[in-house]
């Protein structure tokens, strides 16, 4: 016989940010399949997802890996249901309308490594503020780079995981840093976000170091913001041989700014200014290469005859992938071509 450590992984109801919960069930000969994960519950009135009277909340376990850094141990990410059955008003991921796996969605989330006891980013002095942004992006040394160590750890456990992490970089403020994420299927690149962001928070309990996924941590200074850039394709995209089917699915996108701007994540209009390489929140604009427009088409698109993918900036740091996913593939299957 053997004992697994199951963590049931889910989303919160706060808002407009939801967090991530878990807790660990013993399981006797777990099988390491999907299938064999039974449904479980939690006390939805401790979570802002029922009222006290009637609050179990149901969770669908919807994705596993191993647990890279526990032994006998898996992750599971769950969807939350109400107690009929039926998805939960927070469950982002039932929205996502992509049962084939035609979507396939890259995500760059950046993010502040935040020391909790002086309730600042890494790398600044506790009465004041290091030097002014340049050195820090893709930095070396410990002069200008902040927290490595926690990084480092965290790439390893990605990919240990199986985890289609595409790579991590210094970010442009002190103590900012990124990872990207791929994958094919909407609802997979949302899965695997969620369980990269959880082992990052989880590495930096062990040195008191928390994520803070705000994307103006800073407020107005002069410090850049975080965003989580989405970069999407469908089948449509990827074979279009075609200038102008980019340009009529950049057009679907025109009509429903603040649809998408609703999902896009808390607090965007502080980082959507239209400065450090941002649109304006109030405007919709799109463009080759144009790391100033709501939507760019990158060059490899046009390099490709017109084929492969877009990138739409606007999201911030904070939003939920699954929620970016479901809105980008609604918008994008709304366009006619
Ligand atoms: P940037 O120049 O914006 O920093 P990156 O190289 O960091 O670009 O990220 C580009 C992203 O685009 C990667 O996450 C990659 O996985 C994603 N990507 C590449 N091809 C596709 C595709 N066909 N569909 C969806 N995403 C894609
Ligand atoms: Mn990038
Ligand atoms: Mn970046
Ligand atoms: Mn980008």
């Amino acid at each position: 016989m053997s004992v697994s450590k199951l963590e049931y992984i889910w989303l919160d109801g706060y808002k407009p940010t939801q967090s991530l919960r878990s807790k660990t069930k013993i399981e006797k000969d777990f099988s390491g399949k999907l299938e064999d994960l039974p449904n479980w519950s939690f006390d939805g009135s401790s979570t802002e997802q029922a009222p006290g009277g009637s609050s179990d909340c149901v969770l669908k376990p919807v994705f596993v890996v191993k647990d890279p850094q526990r032994k006998d141990a898996y992750l599971v990410m769950c969807e939350v249901l109400s107690s009929d059955g039926t998805p939960h008003p927070s469950n982002g991921r039932a929205l996502i309308q992509d049962d084939d796996n035609d979507f396939w969605f890259g995500f760059e989330q950046e993010y502040f490594l935040w020391d909790t006891k002086t309730n600042k980013p890494l790398g600044f002095p506790p009465g004041g503020f290091p030097g002014p942004q340049g050195p820090y992006y893709c930095s070396v040394g410990a002069y200008n780079a902040f927290g490595r160590s926690i990084v480092e750890e965290h790439l390893d456990a990605c990919l240990d995981a199986g985890l289609n992490v595409e790579g991590i970089n210094a970010e442009v403020a002190a103590g900012q840093w990124e990872f990207q994420i791929f994958a094919k299927g909407a609802k997979e690149a949302g899965d695997q976000m969620w369980v990269a962001r959880y082992l990052l928070e989880r590495i930096g309990e062990k040195s008191g170091v928390a994520v803070n996924w705000h994307c103006k941590p800073l407020g107005a200074l002069d410090w850049n913001g975080s965003g989580m850039h989405a970069n999407f394709s469908n089948g449509i995209l990827r074979t279009a041989n075609s200038k102008e089917t980019f340009e009529k699915i950049c057009e679907a996108f025109r009509p429903v700014v603040k649809e998408h701007i609703e999902v896009y994540g808390a607090d965007n209009h502080l980082r959507l200014t239209g400065k450090h390489e941002t649109a304006s929140i109030h405007d919709f604009s799109f463009g080759v290469s144009d790391r100033g427009a709501s939507i760019r088409i990158p060059l490899y698109a046009v390099q490709h005859n017109w084929s492969g993918y877009l990138e739409d900036r606007r999201p911030n740091s904070a939003a939920d992938p699954y929620k970016v996913a479901a809105r980008i593939v609604k918008t994008v299957k709304s366009a006619v071509i």
